[in-house]
């Protein structure tokens, strides 16, 4: 998506060899215009599948999910990384996080996905596919089907598209990273990372 591969060129900033912060356009403050079209972009993409819900992981992968949601005219579900008091009947996962090296539970409402739903999975960022195979457990336990999944941006060489690609559900990433440094700046991967 050449829009947001423009934004991320121009905004972004590479903190390390594995660790790209966009915080100006997308994590912190949002450029909506962008947004709106990755909304598009992804709702294109997966209009065909019969989806009936979003769900994504706070915080980044919330707004993409909103814009997408919106053009599939469904509902989202953000799940959350502490489980509030609030919660009655919370469905958990362990998720191992990229980007602070540590362990967290994700968290939803038992009746927020239910029993023949069919999901789409939203995320900013593929890395090492964790937030991908964390989702995917809640939404079985749910006994509802992820059938597809969408990235704003994936760092090509983490696993994470091995592991989506081996799984076999359709996925679609917006701009796919070959290569990056703080030197050399950002390479990308030209063929659409689609299947
Ligand atoms: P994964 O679960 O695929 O290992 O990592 C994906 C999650 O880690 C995303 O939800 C995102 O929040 C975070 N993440 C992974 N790589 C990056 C990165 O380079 N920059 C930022 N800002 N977040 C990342």
């Amino acid at each position: 998506m050449d829009l947001l591969k423009k934004t991320i060129e121009e905004e972004g900033v590479v903190l390390s060899p594995s660790v790209l912060k966009v915080d100006g356009f997308l994590n912190h403050k949002i450029d909506p215009i962008l947004l709106d079209e990755i909304g598009k972009e992804f709702a294109g993409a997966f209009r065909n599948l019969g989806i009936t819900k979003v769900l994504t992981i706070e915080s980044g992968g919330i707004v993409p999910a909103f814009t997408t949601a919106l053009y599939l005219n469904v509902p989202v579900v953000f799940a959350k990384k502490a489980e509030p008091s609030t919660m009655r009947n919370p469905k958990t996962c362990r998720v191992h996080s990229f980007t602070k090296n540590t362990d967290y539970t994700i968290c939803i409402e038992q009746n927020t996905i239910h029993e023949g739903d069919r999901v789409l999975f939203i995320d900013d960022f593929l890395a090492n596919g964790q937030a991908y195979l964390g989702i995917k457990k809640l939404v079985e336990d749910c006994h509802a089907r992820l059938v597809a999944s969408g990235f704003c941006i994936e760092k090509a060489w983490q696993p994470g598209h091995s592991i989506l690609k081996q799984d076999g559900f359709p996925f679609k990433v917006l701009a796919s990273i070959r290569h990056m440094s703080p030197e050399e700046g950002i390479s990308w991967n030209y063929d659409t990372a689609e299947t």
